[in-house]
């Protein structure tokens, strides 16, 4: 039973709010139509941003602030349609948004080395929504819409580019592998790769003819892709550096939503490489490839030097 129904979602921001507030029993329904807001890029009529402020934010601000006081917000999983190595993404009632479920599942060497490792989905979904919500207020478009609980996301579903974009600061990992170079030799200015997302094959490592050419992207999406990369790296390396850590390399993965290339995927310690700058100390997933140990205590570790308070059940 429940003191208070609300339904629809963006347009009824300011009643749920009240209504959580004010401690009803607030549910939410979401509809399968897209609002007004989820299209309109730049509000200018809302109260209280003189600058305006763009539509998407402003959703996911009014359901993180109601939730705060307890709104329950409805959005069932419909259909599991990809159950990745770490990840599951189900489809939602809205055509446009997933749920990404962040598993406890760990892996490594194309799949080849797999563990369960206990709270790894938590810290990593919520990692994750800090980084994204980070690159977001520094102007860098992203898939995410809000934090479900502590191992869900809601995010914009995407057509993905079947490639990850690497960028490296210091040469570690396949690198030095492929061209035996010394492992964590700073390079002269950040590296940027392409590598085919095909585990089978072993992710090889492709150059743009080869997307181009292929079909996988066109030249203008790329040149997005590699200049959205670097500007990733700028923001998370200095990020990480006010916090005492060496962002050495990281991999991100893009797709397309209304025409729009948005960061998908995850940015989470599973994805890059962490050192702590003084010790050296690797703090991401090396710990699992590398049987370092303290794999989750790691991931914990840098969350808090980050400021994150991470929730675990
Ligand atoms: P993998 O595919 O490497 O095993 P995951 O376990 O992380 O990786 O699975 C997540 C899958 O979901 C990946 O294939 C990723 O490309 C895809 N994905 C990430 N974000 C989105 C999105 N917003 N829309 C659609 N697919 C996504
Ligand atoms: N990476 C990733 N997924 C992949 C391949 C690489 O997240 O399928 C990340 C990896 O964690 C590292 C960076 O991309 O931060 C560069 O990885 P590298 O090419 O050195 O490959 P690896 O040594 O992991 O095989």
């Amino acid at each position: 039973i429940r003191d208070d129904l609300v339904t629809g979602v963006q347009t009824c921001a300011l009643p749920i709010l009240y209504a959580s507030r004010a401690a009803l029993n607030t549910l939410v329904l979401q509809g399968t139509e897209l609002d007004q807001l989820s299209l309109t890029t730049v509000v200018e009529n809302y109260p209280g941003f003189p600058e305006g402020i763009m539509g998407p934010k402003l959703i996911r601000d009014s359901r993180t602030q109601a939730q705060k006081f307890g709104a329950n917000y409805e959005m069932e999983k419909v259909k599991e349609i990809a159950a990745g190595k770490a990840k599951s993404m189900f489809t939602t009632n809205n055509p446009n948004e997933l749920i990404m479920e962040f598993r406890d599942d760990a892996s490594a060497f194309d799949g080849k080395k797999r563990a369960s490792l206990a709270g790894k989905g938590a810290v990593n979904n919520q990692f994750n929504a800090f980084i994204m919500d980070y690159l977001g207020d520094n102007g860098v478009d992203h898939h995410l819409i809000n934090l479900m609980d502590n191992t869900h996301s809601l995010v914009h579903s995407l057509d993905m580019f079947p490639i990850e974009c690497v960028i490296r600061n210091r040469a570690t990992g396949s690198i030095c592998r492929r061209l035996g170079t010394e492992d964590g030799l700073i390079l002269d200015k950040p590296l940027f790769e392409f590598f085919l997302k095909d585990d089978d094959l072993g992710d090889p490592l492709i150059n743009r003819n080869h997307i181009v050419s292929f079909g996988w992207a066109k030249d203008d999406e790329l040149d997005e892709m590699i200049s959205t990369s670097h500007k990733v790296n700028e923001l998370l390396t200095k990020l990480f550096a006010d916090s005492g850590m060496i962002l050495v390399d990281f991999k991100l993965e893009f797709g397309v939503s209304n025409g729009k290339i948005l960061l998908g995927d995850e940015f989470t310690p599973d994805g890059c490489r962490l050192w702590d700058d003084e010790t050296l100390e690797k703090l991401d997933k090396d710990r699992f490839r590398q049987d370092l140990g303290d794999v989750i205590e790691s991931y914990h570790m840098v969350a808090h030097r980050l400021g994150m308070q991470i929730k675990v059940d």
